[in-house]
């Protein structure tokens, strides 16, 4: 571990500022679906909604999306994010798609994601929501909602860790 970049009181303050910013962004939750990328994404994307029920008392459809990686034999460049696993509990066609991510790095998983999202209908717009962007970006993508940007090097890692999964809410930032 290098250090603690995030505790839980910091993650909470993060979900609640990123819940107004939807609703301020919105004007409302009219249309709106949130959908986030496994496992990380989908623990923030629950948090988002049960804060905005908090907040607007209205319950939003939560998604998921699981991505993958593998390598290819080409070899070329490395790893390919592929979707896996998708959750769509509600028709997408003229929705706002809440994307959400906890670590958004050269852009490649949401760049799947997109696409994948678009084979189950048109929305109307997709916006993006990221707890960590740790810069490196590969492709002209950038989060609508940021709860940290840390900028890294590249053998740095980012550590989250949820309570979902039975630890602390925690971000660190490690060495490889
Ligand atoms: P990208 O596709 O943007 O290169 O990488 C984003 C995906 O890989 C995210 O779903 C994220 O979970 C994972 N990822 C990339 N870098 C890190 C990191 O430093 N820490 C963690 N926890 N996940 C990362
Ligand atoms: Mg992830």
């Amino acid at each position: 571990m290098i250090k603690e970049l995030l505790n839980k009181k910091d993650i909470e303050r993060i979900i609640s500022r990123i819940a107004h910013e939807i609703i301020e962004k919105n004007k409302g939750t009219e249309g709106i679906c949130i959908v986030g990328i496994q496992r990380g994404g989908v623990y923030l994307a629950k948090r988002l909604a049960n804060k905005i029920k908090g907040i607007e008392n209205v319950d939003i459809t939560v998604g998921s999306l699981d991505i993958s990686f593998y390598r290819d034999d080409i070899g070329i460049r490395k790893e390919q994010s592929i979707v896996r696993k998708t959750d769509i509990p509600c028709d997408i066609t003229d929705k706002k798609i809440i994307l959400v991510d906890d670590v958004l790095f050269t852009g490649r998983s949401i760049r799947a994601a997109m696409d994948a999202l678009m084979d189950f209908g048109r929305p109307a717009q997709i916006q993006l929501a990221v707890l960590i962007d740790r810069g490196h970006r590969e492709l002209p993508i950038r989060a609508d909602y940021v709860g940290k940007n840390i900028p890294t090097s590249i053998l740095e890692n980012i550590e989250v860790q949820f309570e979902e999964e039975g630890l602390e809410d925690k971000v660190i930032l490690m060495q490889n």
